[in-house]
């Protein structure tokens, strides 16, 4: 299939072809027809599968045959850097059609605020929206939401994991009954459909394979000790000539560290994570992106969503605690069939925590050795009972029972 087969208004594929979009990508493919179709729809489709152009294009679409004065569509998203790249690549597909967007988040100055309320107060057809900020400006009387025909929610389950459930139903709850509902996850746990059966009525359902890793992404991992991952960080990125290169960290803490630390070996590095605020988190992405800045360093407030082209390596400084994580922040190379490497380094106490990521990818990684003249590295150990046994013999049970023991006397 290509995209002149889905039958868009002319002013529209002028934009696709301008991009130079002209396959779908498989979510494109099952989503675009049905929600044409206005049909309510729940996807789970991981993070670089072209999910946003496959809810953006459709309501292009139907704007292009006919808008109001009125709010359109209602796009939700969990973090301001998503909404900011969903109101970009939106004003991409627009560029020759009449449609208008305008991203709603929190944390700017006043006269953010004031140029929010002047989109709504305008009847921008399509508002791409952080949920506190938007719930803020529903609260005034020039928020018209009465023509409000696409509710969208993408990322509902990291929206849900920040504690946004209470907030998103309140913004349904004032939106007019008969809207169609689109909902984009990665995932599919059980509190996403609830909300689902919440807000979305006999709902089509897509679903590409969950949790894989895409194709492209070539995966390795290292046993190594905590004191040996700066060296070995170095090693990896040495005689490398590469532009785009995504270190996770798990904590703020490491992120600074590790930046730090790589400044100092003149490399070009920076950190992000939410100390910065939003311009610097912007400035930052953008130094990033034009290859001002090598190597960014982030917390997972990276991990989800966020499309920078050309990523060639993604390192994972330290395992992520949710082996959903794993997928997400390896995904942020190899986008819509690039290729790219991912690099994970576990220590010796995170051999579980990563024994279930192997679980979730299916797929057991080799470790690769770690390069001439390091100290040898940690075993992977990833069998309970042998830590059972070691403490064993180590007579850690042997004391816990006795200050068990001691513990109920007292
Ligand atoms: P997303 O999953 O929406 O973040 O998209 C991932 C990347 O794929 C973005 O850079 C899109 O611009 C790109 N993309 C999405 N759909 C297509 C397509 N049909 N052809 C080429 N690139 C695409």
């Amino acid at each position: 299939m290509i995209f002149k087969d889905l039958g868009f208004e002319p002013q529209l594929q002028e934009g696709l072809d301008m991009m130079g979009f002209e396959k779908p990508t498989p979510i494109q493919e099952q989503a675009i027809p049905a929600i044409l179709n206005n049909k309510d729809m729940i996807a789970c489709a991981q993070t670089g599968t072209g999910k946003t152009a496959a809810f953006v294009l459709p309501i292009l679409n139907k704007l292009c045959k006919g808008k109001t004065s009125k709010i359109n569509t209602i796009i939700v998203s969990p973090t301001r850097e998503l909404a900011l790249q969903i109101d970009r690549q939106i004003e991409g597909f627009s560029y020759f059609t009449n449609a208008t967007s305008f991203p709603i988040y929190g944390g700017g100055t006043g006269s953010d605020f004031d140029a929010q309320k002047n989109a709504i107060k305008n009847g921008s057809d399509i508002l791409v929206c952080t949920p506190g900020r938007l719930l803020a400006h529903m609260k005034f009387n020039y928020f018209d939401a009465s023509g409000v025909k696409h509710f969208i929610l993408d990322e509902a389950d990291r929206m849900l994991d920040m504690g946004f459930y209470d907030d998103i139903m309140d913004i349904a709850k004032k939106l007019p009954k008969e809207r169609q509902n689109l909902m984009f996850s990665a995932t599919m746990p059980p509190k996403i459909r609830k909300l689902a059966s919440n807000i979305l009525a006999n709902p089509t359902t897509i679903s590409l394979s969950i949790s894989k890793p895409a194709a492209g992404i070539t995966q390795k991992a290292y046993m190594v000790h905590d004191k040996q991952k700066i060296a070995l960080t170095q090693h990896l990125l040495k005689g490398r000539d590469l532009n785009h290169v995504l270190i996770f960290c798990s904590t703020k803490k490491s992120v600074k560290e590790l930046t730090r630390i790589l400044i100092k070996a003149n490399l070009s590095a920076h950190d992000i994570h939410s100390d910065l605020d939003q311009e610097e988190r912007e400035k930052v992405l953008l130094d990033f992106k034009n290859k001002k800045v090598k190597i960014l360093v982030a917390t997972d407030i990276l991990s989800r969503g966020i499309d920078i082209k050309g990523i060639e390596l993604v390192i994972n400084y330290e395992v992520p605690n949710d082996a959903e994580d794993y997928v997400h922040r390896i995904g942020r190379t190899a986008r819509a069939d690039r290729k790219g490497e991912a690099i994970t380094f576990i220590n010796g106490e995170q051999c579980l925590k990563f024994k279930q990521i192997e679980d979730l990818i299916e797929r057991t990684l080799e470790k690769t050795p770690l390069p001439n003249g390091f100290e040898a590295a940690p075993a992977y150990i990833t069998e309970k009972r042998n830590r059972v046994k070691k403490n064993f013999k180590k007579g850690h049970f042997k004391r816990n029972k006795h200050f068990k023991n001691k513990r109920k006397k007292s």
